[in-house]
């Protein structure tokens, strides 16, 4: 953008939101260049942080007079790129936007502002013993607005969904500006499905600025079991086997000998470090129930070979062995520098082969690669380890990222569980989705963005070159080509 406009542009913004809220320098827009997936990077030409929902339209409505594009950010925890501003301009940050309006314990529902964190939901629900239930592990920074663009998952979602299940209305500025409502606070399936469509949309057709999402009961009882395999595939068998029967725990989590470690080296809690595989499952519900789902789940975890299986005695020991998990990938930071963690999905029978694919691709590229999974949805998150100085060990890595995602599709999954498309994954929608497919997802993007300026970029291939389409030159580009 020309000297000139940017700094009307910078005048407008500012009598919009006010000086402070309007942030352009070198210093300040490097904080601002990639979210939580760090290998692309791009600087927005000006970020802006809106206060309120008429805010944030009179901010889109400046990005169509100057026709300039504008990306929705929240916590930046992303693991894609999506609020990487490949495209420059705008960054519209939502984290000032962190008002509860409402909690209504009769109808089970929360109202509220899009930057709010997801587990301050449950925090201002927990006096009426209610809760928010997605439950990524970045809950306690990631945003509401983060989560419904990418409809987040968790450890949880086996049992309980994903976010989608739980959003009943979404307030969106439109990417002309305009504000909208999709969806309502009662059930509605006989409309068009907008708020479907919305849900997971990565802010590619619009900002959400507000959120009505549904609460749920916490359980009368809950029970965690950790349990300890030679190796994954006899933890992925026990897993397969215990859904088999009928159980459906509320999670069912695995980490591997290289993560367990990791955590064990970081929490020192006294985990089993010879161990080949960490199994977590968790029952909840009616006391009656869970003691005969506890009964089938041991039968099914020792069959398969566990080496040892201890069930948490209270609520101290149930939050360490959640600890363990939830910080699984920070512990791998021992380890290496850089982490890309990959979200492939597989059909759960699939997970041994899944495995040994991996060990062998991390083999062909030298590389050490952790695996974290949430192993009751066939939700795999390789962890590739490296160091983002080495630009060669680098292109080792996304080469390998590539691989292990053509070996999801070829089982039978798909690219991403939970962490979306973003740029990180753009180029590998054609080995997942049809060109009929791709088109049609280009229809809805251009039905609610003609001037293609919200987030562009993301989730749909582009067809031009970088050069043509103004796109900033990413590593992946100079590693890979591809653009
Ligand atoms: C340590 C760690 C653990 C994680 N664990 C999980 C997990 O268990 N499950 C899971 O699903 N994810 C997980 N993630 C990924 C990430 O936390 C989620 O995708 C989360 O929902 C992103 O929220 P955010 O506020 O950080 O969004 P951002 O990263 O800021 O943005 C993500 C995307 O949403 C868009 N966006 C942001 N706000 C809005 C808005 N208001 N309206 C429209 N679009 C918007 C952005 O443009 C971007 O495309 C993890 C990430 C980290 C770093």
């Amino acid at each position: 953008m020309l000297q000139q406009s940017l700094t009307a542009l910078r005048d407008d913004l500012e009598r919009v939101v006010g000086k402070d809220y309007v942030l352009s320098t070198p210093v300040q827009l490097a904080l601002y260049e990639c979210d939580a997936e760090t290998m692309d990077v791009a600087r927005p030409d000006m970020v802006v942080l809106p206060l309120t929902t008429e805010q944030v339209s009179r901010v889109v409505k400046l990005a169509n007079k100057y026709n300039i594009p504008f990306t929705a950010r929240g916590a930046a925890t992303g693991l894609s790129g999506g609020a990487t501003t490949i495209y420059g301009g705008l960054s519209i940050v939502l984290t000032r936007m962190t008002r509860i309006l409402e909690i209504c314990p009769k109808d089970m529902v929360a109202r509220v502002e899009a930057g709010v964190t997801n587990l301050a939901v449950s925090h201002a629900a927990a006096p009426f013993d209610l809760y928010f239930a997605p439950d990524p592990s970045s809950q306690s920074a990631s945003t509401i607005g983060g989560n419904l663009a990418e409809n987040s998952g968790g450890a949880h979602t086996l049992k309980y969904g994903m976010t989608i299940h739980h959003v009943l209305s979404a307030t969106v500025v439109l990417p002309n500006g305009d504000v909208t409502t999709f969806g309502g606070r009662a059930k509605d399936k006989l409309s068009l499905d907008l708020l479907g469509v919305f849900v997971g949309s990565e802010g590619t057709i619009g900002i959400a600025t507000e959120a009505t999402v549904r609460l749920l009961q916490r359980s009368r009882a809950v029970e965690t079991m950790l349990a300890y395999f030679p190796e994954v595939s006899a933890g992925g068998q026990a897993v397969s086997k215990i859904v088999a029967e009928g159980v459906v725990p509320a999670a069912m989590e695995m980490i591997d000998k290289l993560t367990l470690n990791a955590v064990e080296d970081y929490l020192q809690m006294g985990l089993n470090r010879d161990a080949g595989a960490l199994l977590i499952v968790e029952l909840d519900g009616p006391p009656e129930s869970i003691k005969v789902q506890r009964e089938i789940v041991e039968e099914c975890v020792n069959k398969n070979g566990a080496i040892s299986l201890s069930w948490a005695k209270d609520a101290d020991e149930r939050a360490k062995i959640w600890k363990a998990r939830k910080t699984s990938f920070g512990a791998l930071g021992r380890i290496a520098p850089n982490g890309y963690v990959l979200d492939g999905v597989i059909p759960r029978s699939k997970l041994k082969e899944a495995i040994e694919t991996i060990d062998l691709i991390g083999k062909k590229h030298d590389l050490l690669i952790a695996n974290v999974y949430h192993a009751g949805d066939g939700n795999l998150h390789p962890c590739l380890l490296y160091h983002k100085d080495n630009e060669e060990e680098v292109r080792r890595v996304m080469l390998a990222g590539r691989e292990i995602l053509e070996m999801c599709v070829a089982l039978g999954g798909t690219l991403s569980g939970e962490h979306g498309i973003g740029i990180e994954k753009v180029h590998e929608m054609p080995i997942a989705f049809s060109e009929m497919e791709l088109t049609s997802m280009g229809w809805v993007k251009q039905a609610f963005d003609d001037k293609g300026i919200s987030n562009p970029g993301k989730i749909i291939p582009q067809l031009k070159s970088c050069g043509e389409s103004g796109m900033r030159p990413l590593l992946r580009h100079k590693l890979l080509g591809g653009c």
